[in-house]
Parts: C-alpha cells; structure tokens; sequence
C-alpha cells in the first residue's frame, strides 16, 4: 500500500459517548489448507464448516450474531454454505465477503506470496474476482454481503475504491501497526483500530482488526514497534524479546496464538485508556475442525478454543459492561452520530493515522 500524506484526514468513526463497549465477531470463512506450505489453487476443502455450529452456540447464547465473512470456496459449495444458510434461516448471523484470490476464479495470475495480496493484482482481475465472490454469495446464501476483509489483509486504497462501487459498506482489511511489506503485503503501521469513514461522500467505513499494545512500554508502541517489528528487529528477534520481558508486546483480539488472559488484559487496558468502542474478535472458520490451522492441532485445543470463546464472552458481557453488536447495528449508529461528532481537528484523541487511503 502507498499512503497517501496529501489525502485528507479521514473522518473518525465514533458511537455516542454514552455507548457501552460493543462487540463484533469477525470469522475469515475459509477453505482449509496447509499454512506452512505454498499457495494453491487447489485447496478448496470446506469440512470444518460443518463444526461452526459449536461456536455458533456460544454466540447464541450470549446473542452474538457473528459476521461469517466468506470465500469463493465457501460460497460455491454446498458443504461450504449449507450450514451457514441454517444460521441465517434463523437470524444467528450475517454474511460478508472474504477474497482469497488463489482459489477465487478467474485466476489468471501467478499463483503465490506476492498475488495472494489482492491488492497486488491487476486492478481489473481484483475487481472481476470481487465481482465473482459476491454474486455466488448472493446466489448461495441470499444476501448480498455488505463487510468485506481483504485475504492476509492485502488491501488498499484502491481496493477501497472497488468497494465502494460494488456496494459494500464496511471494511475490515486493516491490521493496525504491522507492516506486512516484508511478506509483500500492506504497510499498516501507522494505522491505529479506530474506525473511520472513506471512499466516495465517505459512505464506507473501515473498521480494523482490534489490535493493541501490552507491557511497561505499551504508551510507545506505535512509535517503538515499527522499529522493533521491522526488517532489523525481526533479525534482532527485538519483538520476542521485548514481550517475553513484558516490555511491548503486539496483541490481536483472537482465540488464535493469543491466550484467555492476554486478551482480557488488552480489552482492560483499552477501556481505561478509553481508546476502543468497539471490539473486533477474529478468527478462522477451519480452526473450528482439528489440525487445519496451527492453532487448533488437537481435540483439546479445540475445548481451550471454545473455552476461550465462552470465557470472553462472558467478561466481556459481565465485567466490561459491553454488549453484543451487528455490523449493520455499529454501521448505522456511526452514521447517525455523525452529525454529532465535532470536526476532526477539534476532536481530543487526535488522529494517529497518517493517511486513510
Ligand atoms: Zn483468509
């Protein structure tokens, strides 16, 4: 991604003041395939979406409506969309978009690390690949997705603008404070989670992955980390270090390599800072069945997985006060309290982004 410095500062998403902490389930509905290995275009088994049931009834029960942000492979089979059509049947969720590009037809790029980031793409096979995703979505699951998450979070401002034309509403492809430029991603470090509007009358909104910093230096992450998370740091293992020590550490709302305790620390810090008014949880649909992702290998860490669901969302819900939210639910609000929030440049928290895009 190149930022763009003399674009103008986006305008912050924000829910009245008095709103209590709200909650966003994010789900990267996926085909499963060999994380350590190279992209494939053949990898399109869709057997973990018959476990979504199990976290679907811990959603239910704490009334969570979960956004299954969905893949061509998903949504072209029925194994794939069958269940979440039963979901759906019964309001227990909404449907987005999510474009993995090496096995989203036509595919007539190269297959690998640099063109899995759509936004690495021929603006025109991005688009016809968006194009072709969302009508099997709208033909298989009957709804026309309004979320998008770009896949490995490969999306820029021109994917923004693909968007827009297409009719989404809501983003969710920033991955606030990583720099993805040495896997030939995005360069995301000085994005903050805030949301914000963009794309044409700013009728889109952004809203990141949550994502903040832990440890004695946590008031410096956004200026340390880029430092320690770059090229030099990773050589230096800098960020490893720095979080065994308790010092910085980077952490991602997610029941993925981030443990029970790590996240209600996170979503404690952010709440005294007063920082977040809403919280993204995310994960991979394949970690639902055993040994497709590599944070669930065993049945067990499979019962720790759902545990950690259930333990979340009952702090949350109880400790931290929240409530459970829609996309459209949090789309809405922002948009009717925009007329109510004061011009960017007066607002208090100040705006950490250098450029929207
Ligand atoms: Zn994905």
């Amino acid at each position: 991604m190149t930022a763009d410095r003399t674009a103008p500062m986006p305008h912050r998403g924000c829910l009245p003041a008095s709103t209590p902490p709200q909650l966003l389930v994010l789900v990267d509905t996926e085909e499963e395939f060999d994380w350590q290995k190279n992209f494939s275009s053949d990898a399109r088994g869709v057997t973990a979406m018959k476990h979504q049931w199990r976290a679907q009834m811990v959603f239910d029960r704490y009334g969570v409506k979960p956004v299954y942000l969905v893949d061509y492979p998903v949504a072209v089979q029925a194994d794939g969309y069958q269940p979440l059509r039963e979901f759906l049947a019964d309001a227990r969720c909404e449907i987005g978009a999510h474009l993995h590009p090496w096995v989203t037809p036509p595919v007539e790029e190269e297959v690998g690390d640099r063109n899995s980031f759509a936004c690495n793409l021929p603006r025109d096979l991005e688009h016809r690949k968006l194009i072709i995703l969302k009508q099997t979505i709208e033909h298989n699951l009957g709804v026309a997705p309004i979320v998008y998450r770009a896949g490995r979070y490969g999306a820029d401002a021109e994917t923004r603008a693909l968007l827009d034309e297409l009719g989404f509403l809501i983003d969710s492809s920033v991955l606030p404070w990583t720099d993805l430029r040495p896997i030939a991603g995005p360069d995301f470090r000085h994005w903050s989670p805030d949301p914000f509007w963009f794309g044409g009358a700013e009728r889109l909104l952004e809203i990141p992955l949550t994502t903040g910093f832990l440890g004695l230096f946590h008031r410096f992450g956004e200026e340390v980390f880029p430092w320690i998370g770059g090229t030099h740091g990773v050589r230096l293992r800098a960020t490893a270090v720095c979080a065994r020590a308790r010092l910085l550490d980077r952490i991602r709302l997610s029941p993925e390599g981030v443990t029970l305790a790590e996240a209600k620390r996170l979503t404690r810090a952010l709440v005294r800072r007063g920082e977040q008014q809403v919280f993204v949880i995310s994960y991979h649909s394949p970690s639902l069945g055993v040994g497709h992702t590599p944070y669930v290998r065993t049945r067990r860490d499979l019962e720790q997985f759902l545990a950690w669901l259930d333990g979340y969302l009952e702090f949350f819900m109880g400790e931290i006060g929240g409530r459970p939210a829609s996309a459209q639910g949090v789309y809405r609000a922002m948009d009717a309290a925009r007329g109510r929030t004061l011009p960017q440049a007066a607002q208090p928290s100040g705006e950490r982004r250098r450029a929207a895009g």
